[in-house]
């Protein structure tokens, strides 16, 4: 397990992920370089609002936005594909005062954190299917083709999962560890702020799984497994094999040590990542003092973060 707890000074700070993981072999070093330009990006996004006085939601709107918007990242455009080739996308949001929203199975939504946020602020409900174009437009928020979230390279990964996991068809859309090796385990994006009024949010967006069968969902869009925010106390955001993170409930997880049983963020996100048999994958945390933390039991993560 990797795990580091970067102390706070009372200011305001933001960690970003992009999905955890096997080493990227099947990104060249290139592309290595641009998905560390763009969390990079995502984080210094998120940084702007914070600098400004701008609240820990929107910082993580600004954050996981830039992420959607980055091809090779597995959230938005670029995103993996469910077994007929469509991206059926999930993401979540939650503030620390205990509002949250989120979409699953979306097929409109250009930035599925924008839709999330639509759903927290202009319904009563927390989470929606795939909300409508005519619902998008009521809302504000942007529309897209299906045909936006398609890249040539996620139909690459379709189909080499399609060709490893044909024979004797067990497996379809039960898993993320086919074909694609490790680069196909990445790229799901979250994103935790602390602003200066010690307010927290945290939010979480992603394509699932390639191979995934249509109509499956993961942790991503539900809160307590994939996001959680409780001010006074963290803001956690996930990635990883989404089924784990819905049976144990680990961004809940996580707050609850915290809170219930008094424990430190490293001893909690050591806990609930401490047996890699019933976890696969990492977390993200922020605390109220911008104490931050990533921890991961894969052998690779990408993340990156701000103190102020
Ligand atoms: N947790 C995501 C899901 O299961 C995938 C990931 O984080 O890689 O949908």
């Amino acid at each position: 397990m990797d795990l580091h707890v970067f102390e706070g000074n009372g200011q305001p700070a933001i960690v970003v992920h992009a999905g955890a993981g096997g080493v990227p072999q099947s990104y060249t070093r290139s592309e290595r370089k641009e998905c560390e330009d763009a969390l990079k990006q995502a984080v210094d996004a998120g940084r702007a609002v914070l600098e400004a006085g701008g609240a820990a939601l929107d910082a993580v709107i600004a954050a996981v936005t830039a992420m959607e918007d980055f091809p090779l990242f597995n959230a938005g455009r670029g995103a993996a594909l469910t077994t007929a080739g469509e991206a059926e996308l999930d993401a979540s949001v939650m503030t620390g005062t205990g509002q949250a929203g989120a979409v699953t199975g979306a097929r409109h939504i250009r930035n599925p954190i924008e839709g999330a946020r639509a759903v927290m602020e202009h319904t009563r409900h927390v989470l929606l299917i795939d909300p409508s174009v005519t619902m998008l437009r009521e809302w504000g928020v942007a529309a897209a083709d299906p045909s936006y979230f398609v890249t040539e390279r996620r139909l690459r990964a379709l189909q080499d999962y399609l060709a490893a996991h044909s024979a004797g068809g067990a497996g379809l859309g039960a898993g993320n560890s086919g074909a694609g090796g490790g680069g196909a385990r990445h790229g799901t994006v979250g994103a935790v702020a602390v602003d200066a009024a010690g307010h927290l949010a945290a939010g979480t967006s992603t394509g699932g799984v390639t191979g995934q069968a249509p109509g499956r969902v993961g942790d991503t869009p539900i809160i307590g497994a994939g996001t959680y925010a409780r001010d006074g106390v963290a803001g956690v955001s996930c990635t990883g094999f989404g089924e784990d993170f819905i049976r144990h409930v680990v961004a809940y997880d996580v707050v609850a040590r915290l809170q219930y049983l008094g424990e430190s963020l490293q001893e909690a996100v050591a806990h609930v990542l401490a047996n890699p048999a019933e976890v696969d994958g990492g977390l993200i945390a922020v605390q109220p003092d911008g104490t931050v933390a990533y921890g991961f039991d894969t052998a690779h993560m990408w993340h990156a973060q701000w103190q102020g």
